[in-house]
């Protein structure tokens, strides 16, 4: 964001804010520039502006903890909006919450706050996959996709000014799917530390909480509000394509959170493209799936046609084909992205990946061909039931795709350069690994030696490898219970230690996060209706054990997982999905 744009957006604000009777400032639990190019972060804020009478603003991480925090547009203290609400993509930024609300200048725990206080609301795919690590903070959760449903919560919130904080905290859970209150459930924990029972304080709140979806995708078009500043899309400007993703690749938990997939259909996408094309930026499509995307290549010929440059996220090396790397190609295109994941075509059936080797190579082979000099690879090491053979795979995978890649080159006398991605595998809630073990760290660091050696003699290929730390941080923060609260909250205190505030806790991080869940262990995020049946993840596991593929979604009526059912129940008409 130009210097010029900062200044507008500072000065609209400022002579708003009498015009508005509500304010919500929403808050990015992560540095300026993190959330700045954040589209669901955006997406929130034009949703709230779009609210009759409602002002938003934007407030982020301080850069110092003793900073006190104020409004990005306006510069006023968080004490003076109505409402606090968190957008938080990322499990690893749980611990910035706290943080945020001391500099804030509010109580950490919801229950010391009381009607003085801004009410404090959060969202986002982290609190939507698991939000209890921070459920002692908030008062107040909207679950899902929440476009539809954060209109009718804030219609609740205006009705409800005046009450009491409790009663208005009550009339939410019962009236709202979406809505989760965390201080209306008991819990009891066995001696080992896992939940024992979890109990509604009343029998009018709901057991279980089910999360929003939006029905139609093309009612909602998902675009910049600004272009990103940072990352992959820096200086972009990004359109979702749909939502979810038919393929079920078992460690994915967007392919699952987001069931069914739903595609946006051309009119809209276009109009979109076309905003982003009068900002005179690129225009990156973005989406769980977009070379699933049916109008792909429409899309692409018709953005050519306008003069406007497309990028995108990655694509599935089984969609790339010669017509779509030429366009792609033609488009400016330089660098493709593809996710092989893993290195063996065993290890590939157990995450359901659903690709060959030799659809890598050819894919590897059609894009360098029809003139993209350079290739992002992605790998994972750590998921379940790997062996060191799978490890030394990715290296034997990336120096035949070098081989490839080198005949391809030749042709044009130009060879560019391979850029290899490698993640540690995270468990994650609402997928088929939610009972899985993620590796420790030393074995994890271990692994990362085998391809950082195994890469280094091949010439050209970059590695870059996501710190061990953060993947183990975030595979604690992603399945923990309530009680990692008090752990994140102490840790966040001005010049804690990480380490030593463990050791004084009790909880041990090391061991939730390398241990094996059985299927009868209630596990925090149970509450949760994500519409997938969890009787459906537990399949999907035992069938990842016994390296068995699962087919994608069909293109006809299903009800395989349960998503689609519950979606069209709910409406009581079709749901807009990819079924005809
Ligand atoms: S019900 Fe079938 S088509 Fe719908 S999301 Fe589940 S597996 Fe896919």
């Amino acid at each position: 964001m130009s210097g010029r744009d900062r200044h507008s957006l500072k000065g609209a604000s400022i002579h708003r804010w009498r015009l508005h009777r509500h304010h919500v400032a929403l808050l990015y639990p992560n540095r300026h520039a993190v959330g700045m190019s954040n589209l669901g972060f955006q997406t929130v804020r034009r949703l709230f502006n779009q609210i009759p009478e409602w002002l938003c603003e934007m407030a982020f991480l301080p850069e110092h903890p003793h900073d006190p925090l104020r409004s990005f547009e306006s510069g006023r203290p968080l004490q003076d909006f109505d409402l606090l609400a968190f957008s938080i993509s990322f499990e690893n930024d749980y611990l910035h919450v706290p943080v945020m609300l001391r500099a804030a200048g509010l109580p950490v725990f919801s229950e010391k706050r009381d009607e003085t206080h801004p009410l404090v609301l959060a969202g986002g795919v982290a609190c939507s996959l698991n939000p209890e690590p921070i459920a002692d903070f908030i008062d107040v959760f909207l679950l899902g996709e929440v476009e539809n449903a954060l209109g009718r919560w804030a219609m609740l919130f205006e009705n409800l000014q005046g009450r009491r904080r409790s009663s208005v905290l009550r009339e939410m859970a019962v009236g709202i799917d979406a809505v989760y209150v965390p201080s209306l459930y008991e819990i009891a924990y066995a001696d080992d530390g896992t939940i024992g029972s979890r109990t509604p304080v009343s029998p009018d709140i709901p057991e279980k909480v089910r999360t929003a979806v939006l029905q139609d995708v093309d009612a909602s078009p998902t675009t910049s509000e600004f272009p990103a500043s940072q990352g992959a899309f820096a200086d972009t400007f990004l359109v979702e394509i749909g939502r979810g993703c038919p393929h079920g690749c078992r460690f994915c938990s967007a392919g699952f959170l987001y069931r069914p997939p739903r595609y946006r259909s051309f009119p809209v996408l276009m109009d979109s493209i076309r905003k982003g094309g009068r900002q005179g930026v690129r225009v990156g499509l973005l989406g769980t799936a977009v070379s699933d995307l049916p109008d792909l290549l429409p899309l692409c010929l018709e953005a050519r046609r306008e003069g406007i440059v497309l990028s995108f996220s990655s694509l599935r090396v089984d969609a790339i084909t010669d017509e779509l790397a030429a366009v792609l190609a033609g488009q400016g295109v330089k660098t493709a992205t593809l996710a092989p994941e893993a290195g063996s075509e065993r290890m590939r059936r157990v995450i359901n990946k659903g690709i060959t080797e030799a659809q890598i190579f050819q894919a590897a082979r059609t894009l360098v061909r029809a003139g993209i000099a350079n290739l992002k690879l992605y790998f994972m090491v750590g998921l379940p039931t790997e062996t060191t053979d799978d490890v030394e795979a990715i290296v034997e995978m990336v120096r035949a795709i070098k081989v490839v890649f080198l005949e391809e080159s030749r042709i044009h006398r130009k060879i560019g350069t391979i850029s290899v991605s490698l993640n540690a595998f995270v468990p994650k809630p609402v997928t088929p690994f939610q009972w899985a073990p993620m590796d420790a760290a030393n074995v994890l660091q271990q692994k990362v030696r085998i391809v950082r050696k195994g890469l280094g003699s091949i010439a050209n290929v970059n590695l870059s490898v996501e710190p061990v730390r953060d993947s183990v941080m975030q595979g604690f923060l992603s399945r923990a219970n309530r009680r990692a609260g008090v752990l994140i909250e102490r840790a966040a205190r001005p010049g804690a230690q990480w380490n030593e505030v463990v050791r004084q806790s009790g909880i041990k991080p090391d061991v939730e996060t390398t241990r094996k869940r059985d299927y009868s262990e209630v596990l925090p995020w149970d509450f949760i209706d994500s519409r997938v049946k969890r009787t459906f993840l537990w399949r999907e596991h035992l069938r990842a054990l016994s390296e068995k593929r699962t087919p994608p979604c069909p293109s006809t009526a299903c009800s395989v997982c349960g998503a689609c059912a519950t979606v069209i129940d709910r409406t009581g008409h079709d749901n807009g999905t990819h079924h005809s």
